[in-house]
């Protein structure tokens, strides 16, 4: 019967070895995916985080004009 968990005092136990990063099935301790199917997942995965990187950047860029180009405008007061 296997056990999902182990015990601190069995890590010595286990020989040493990865994990898939896309579906977490055991692999060899030079590989990080374990088939091209999950590379393929792994590369969309990547470049969607890219994309919400750019998204983020483009927000946060926005929020700066804002801050120190409108604010300043809108801060002043009328001359008379
Ligand atoms: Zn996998």
């Amino acid at each position: 019967m296997p056990k999902e968990r182990n015990n601190d005092s069995q890590w010595s136990a286990v020989p040493s070895h990865k994990h898939c990063v896309v579906c977490g099935k055991s692999v060899g301790t030079e590989k990080d995916i374990c088939s091209p199917e999950c590379e393929n997942t792994l590369v969309t995965r990547r470049k969607s985080q890219k994309r919400s990187t750019w998204i983020f950047m483009g927000v946060l860029g926005a929020m700066a004009i804002v801050w120190l180009i409108i604010l300043p405008m809108l801060s002043k007061k009328p001359t008379p």
